[in-house]
């Protein structure tokens, strides 16, 4: 099978009989016909097979962890009764993210609240769901929560997001744990220790645990057991009993061929390793990308091209940015190959640019495909994260469907805009 990046795509990954890509037992070519596209494509026992990859291993490890699912990555009812249904917690960073979860029924004691500026209305919210954890990342936010606690005549346990200081080597609008980040008390500067002071004389908000994030995505294993250490020791100086710890996510996956994350068992041995002697602390991890990305692929349409001799060769897809903001944003690299034309050899190298009105809208550069014609179906693999979370109405271009795969059955979990949907709000 001519198929050399088939490790980046879902694992239900394969070839129809009639020589098309099919993932779940779908054949993506009818998928794109069923449902048109772009369309985001996630395979079901995937999604599954990574929560339950994350909750074995790091339980081996050791078995006071908690698997929480950062939703940012990518959320609606669906996923979250899926994510729910696996036994992991939720993650979540606003308001609609919570007014999701208490949609979908999402136990209140599994979900966990992060953000730097928590509005008032959603520190409310958050209390009268009555949350299990509101990560309090700042000074305005901690007074802000005592107070609505205090009028609602409860104490609000907490986790106390500090910075460790620690550079992950990843890109610089995805690193949170150095110093200079707009996330979280430093330890280094005091900030932290000045948070834990400040709580002890609140009576509403009580720290049980803290809770750090590198960024993301993370390939080294060090950056992650020496914030650990660096954050259990701050709890021991600063005499603060802690039971929950939490090195949030960011665990890396592969989207080109060349990168290779480590495997979660080895997260889990640099991270465990530094519990060793400590069972009663309940380890909390928050993987979003780890868990979604490989499950999905993105799929468009093929449709004008533009050649620029002895310069590039530019071939546009239906969708782009609006969908996958990604590359736009931070340079992030991805394979592809053409779900109709899998048995072909490739025979020009080509960019893909995107249908949105900007020249840095361009999904991949330089890379080698069979000769493209209008209508073949472009499948980009690793496309579960940060692409349908991130998506805009950019160009007033609605954004697309997301369907979930399996045994051969797609079912539609977001059904795809329509332009009056995109007016909805609109009043004249
Ligand atoms: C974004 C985020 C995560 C998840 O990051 P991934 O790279 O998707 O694993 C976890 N925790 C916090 C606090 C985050 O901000």
């Amino acid at each position: 099978m001519n198929f050399p990046n088939i490790e980046l795509f879902p694992y239900n990954t394969g070839i129809s009989p009639n020589g098309n890509l099919s993932i779940g037992g779908c054949d993506v070519s009818d998928l794109a016909r069923e449902h048109g596209t772009p369309l985001y494509i996630l395979d079901e026992v995937t999604l599954r097979e990574k929560c339950r990859e994350f909750v074995n291993t790091f339980r081996d490890y050791y078995p006071n962890t908690r698997v929480v699912y950062a939703s940012k990555a990518f959320i609606n009812l669906a996923l979250a009764n899926l994510f729910n249904e696996e036994g992991l917690g939720l993650d979540v960073v606003s308001g609609g993210e919570l007014a999701v979860a208490q949609k979908a029924n999402f136990p209140s004691d599994m979900i966990y609240f992060h953000g730097n500026n928590k509005s008032a209305d959603e520190l409310s919210m958050a209390v009268d769901y009555n949350i299990h954890r509101v990560v309090i990342d700042n000074f305005h936010e901690m007074t802000l929560l005592d107070s609505i606690a205090k009028e609602k005549h409860i104490v609000q346990d907490v986790l106390l997001r500090v910075s460790p200081g620690i550079d992950p080597h990843t890109h610089v609008y995805t690193t949170t744990g150095v110093l200079d980040s707009k996330f979280g008390f430093s330890i280094q500067t005091g900030q932290a220790l000045q948070a834990v002071e400040m709580a002890r004389g609140l009576s509403n908000v009580r720290i049980v645990g803290l809770h750090f994030h590198l960024g993301s995505p993370v390939f080294e294993l060090e950056p992650y057991t020496k914030a650990m250490e660096i954050v259990l020791n701050f709890a021991e100086e600063s005499n603060l009993d802690i039971s929950e710890i939490s090195p949030g996510g960011g665990f890396a996956i592969a989207y080109t061929r060349d990168q290779t994350p480590p495997a979660v068992k080895e997260y889990a041995e640099a991270i465990t390793s530094t519990l060793k002697g400590r069972d009663n602390l309940q380890l909390i991890i928050e993987p979003g990308r780890s868990i979604i990305g490989r499950s999905g692929i993105a799929i468009y349409s093929i449709g004008s091209s533009k050649d620029i001799p002895g310069i590039r060769k530019y071939v546009s897809v239906d969708g782009g940015m609006g969908d996958n903001i990604r590359p736009a944003l931070y340079q992030a690299e991805y394979e592809a190959v053409i779900a109709n034309k899998m048995g072909s050899d490739v025979a020009e190298k080509v960019s893909i640019a995107g249908k949105f009105c900007e020249s840095g809208d361009i999904l991949l550069r330089d890379v080698m495909f069979p000769l493209l014609e209008a209508g073949d179906i472009l499948a980009i693999p690793a496309a579960g994260a940060y692409a349908p979370s991130m998506a805009s109405n950019y160009n007033m271009v609605p954004r697309p469907a997301v369907v979930m795969v399996k045994d051969g059955k797609s079912r539609v979990i977001r059904r795809r805009e329509t332009y009056d949907d995109m007016m909805i709000y609109d009043l004249v």
